[in-house]
């Protein structure tokens, strides 16, 4: 396994942490990966994705003093002519902004002043895929084909990979770096999700004068709540309803009232089985009070069930024993890329590059993990080429 260059790794960590790139703000990091991948030999393709993001929410006011920001697809031939091309995949944003970011390495950890988040989340993932492919280069390495996707706007509901055409991609598998948790730790599942509204309308009275004139919705709402099951409903399904609005004053009977949740498993039935149930719970309470209820389901993505017999695991648990690691398969309560590259048929699993407690200002990452996410990228790519047997005889 080639040597990484961990000066030059963390060097560019930090520089790309410096960057500010929230969601639907990501065109400096965009123009700075541009350039360092054609550097290293990438041809580099941006699409649509940030217009086409804007034009679905809506807001073109104002849109011309934007800078957009599209997906970046970076290609490279391999040395290697056999061998199937193999897609990597990040997320350019963060999931807010970091600006004026004080980021620092002691004993190994990087880490911020705790003012802002570090943004490890994904700019470890990134910073692992440069440094493979510069070790590449440098080294003449032997791999086949690569496609390197970087995405916008993915913690903002994955839309970057959403509106990306798949049909772009030539690659059979696909290696996301986007998980919490050490490189050894391949998540080959996640759930389904699907969010829903319930809207219940009853009848509005004098709750002082005649009450008995009007329907209150939140008797309704209660015995159905009363009848669900919320949090955890079994191993790979899970139920929240995180918001309820409604009511006007203390003196009308409460005649409408909202209530939004989602639904996640993964497993498809149980995730309809679910919607279903709480679909039966607001109509049985709703009849016994006379209420009526809508309920609209959206779907936000959905769920992926790999097992150690698929190629794609495969490869990556082979890739993490040549990084001298030992591979643990694992399934992973959220959402993200890899939900919609395996729902756009290319089968990928999310690679763990040592970001921990994400999302918050206590981010961290190592300096060990962000190497090991390294060798694991090359030693996916070393796999892929043994495979098809090309690599073998160098
Ligand atoms: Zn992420």
């Amino acid at each position: 396994m080639a040597e990484v260059n961990e000066k030059r790794l963390v060097d560019r960590f930090l520089k790309m942490v410096s960057i500010d790139s929230p969601s639907s703000q990501e065109r400096e990091m965009a123009d700075f990966l541009k350039n360092e991948l054609q550097t290293l030999g990438f041809e580099v393709e941006e699409d649509d994705a940030g217009r086409d993001l804007l034009q679905m929410t809506g807001d073109m006011q104002g849109a011309k003093t934007i800078r957009f920001t599209g997906n970046l697809i970076a290609r490279k031939k391999g040395s290697l002519s056999d061998v199937p091309p193999v897609m990597f995949a990040a997320h350019m944003d963060t999931v807010v902004s970091n600006k004026g970011v004080q980021a620092t390495v002691q004993d190994g950890v990087i880490r911020t002043d705790g003012r802002t988040i570090l943004g490890a989340d994904d700019k470890a993932g990134i910073a692992a895929l440069l440094e493979a492919a510069q070790l590449m280069e440098e080294q003449k390495l032997p791999h086949g084909p690569l496609e390197f996707v970087f995405t916008i706007a993915e913690e903002s509901g994955l839309n970057g990979a959403r509106l990306l055409d798949k049909q772009k991609l030539s690659a059979k598998f696909g290696f996301v770096m986007d998980s919490g948790g050490p490189p050894h730790v391949v998540i080959g599942a996640s759930p389904g999700e699907v969010d829903f509204s319930v809207k219940l309308y009853g009848k509005a009275a004098h709750a002082g004068v005649n009450p008995e004139d009007g329907i209150n919705v939140l008797s309704a709402a209660g015995l159905a709540l009363s009848n669900l099951t919320l949090g955890r409903i079994d191993e790979e399904t899970t139920c929240n309803i995180g918001i309820i609005k409604g009511g006007e004053r203390t003196n009308i009977v409460c005649d409408y009232v909202e209530l939004w949740g989602e639904v996640r498993s993964r497993n498809k039935d149980k995730l309809t089985w679910q919607l279903a149930k709480i679909q039966t719970a607001f109509a049985t309470a709703c009849e016994k009070f006379g209420a009526r209820f809508e309920m609209e389901e959206q779907p936000i993505y959905d769920g992926f069930q790999l097992t150690e017999g698929d190629e794609v695991v495969q490869i990556a648990f082979e890739g993490a024993k040549k990084a001298g690691m030992t591979p643990q398969l694992a399934a992973r309560g959220g959402g993200s890329d890899t939900n919609i590259f395996n729902a756009a048929g290319i089968p990928s699993v999310n690679l763990g590059v040592g970001a921990a407690n994400d999302h918050t200002n206590e981010e961290t990452v190592t300096v060990q993990d962000l190497r090991l996410a390294t060798q694991l990228v090359l030693g996916i790519v070393q796999t892929v080429a043994e495979r098809t047997g090309a690599g073998v005889a160098r």
